[in-house]
């Protein structure tokens, strides 16, 4: 937490008690840098909702995102790092949608993310997510991935 009088990351809480009914934690923190006090406040992150296909809802939750993600990236050649901050990314994303968001929305983030990243996890999340049919539906998507492919790389300066 920076000072927001200097910028220093300086600081220590000098007072802590409930607030707004038992929902935050007021604390007061004063600057080792500057000796100003400010006020933070903590409270839960509200909850994201989840409209799914069947018609429930269900609360958002990020380990089932994380989980779906790991499977989709197995054995790719991508960073636990980068994993992270995918989880992140997606999650800031379908929170700017609003409070409630249906599952499709949340599948069509994840493939128009792992298809920046990674081709295969892309295809294999692809295939979990909108339950292909038969070859037929792979064989399209993959098509479509070879034409992004021919189009990226005639924009690459290096090819
Ligand atoms: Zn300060």
């Amino acid at each position: 937490m920076h000072c927001p009088f200097c910028g220093s990351g300086d600081t220590r809480v000098v007072d802590s008690r409930p607030a707004e009914q038992g929902r935050a934690i007021r604390r007061r923190r004063e600057c080792e840098s500057c000796s100003d006090r400010f006020t933070t406040y903590e409270r839960t992150e509200s909850l994201l909702m989840v409209s799914k296909r069947s018609g429930r809802t269900e609360p958002f939750r990020t380990d089932k995102l994380q989980r779906g993600l790991e499977n989709a990236l197995a054995d790719r050649p991508v960073g636990t790092g980068t994993l992270a901050e995918l989880v992140d990314t997606i999650e800031a994303e379908l929170r700017a949608i609003g409070t409630v968001v249906s599952s499709d929305e949340i599948g069509r983030q994840v493939l128009s993310r792992l298809r920046e990243i990674d081709e295969v996890a892309y295809l294999r999340f692809a295939s979990v997510y909108k339950e292909f049919q038969g070859a037929q539906d792979f064989e399209r998507e993959m098509a479509a991935l070879e034409d992004s492919a021919v189009t990226g790389g005639a924009q690459d300066p290096v090819a």
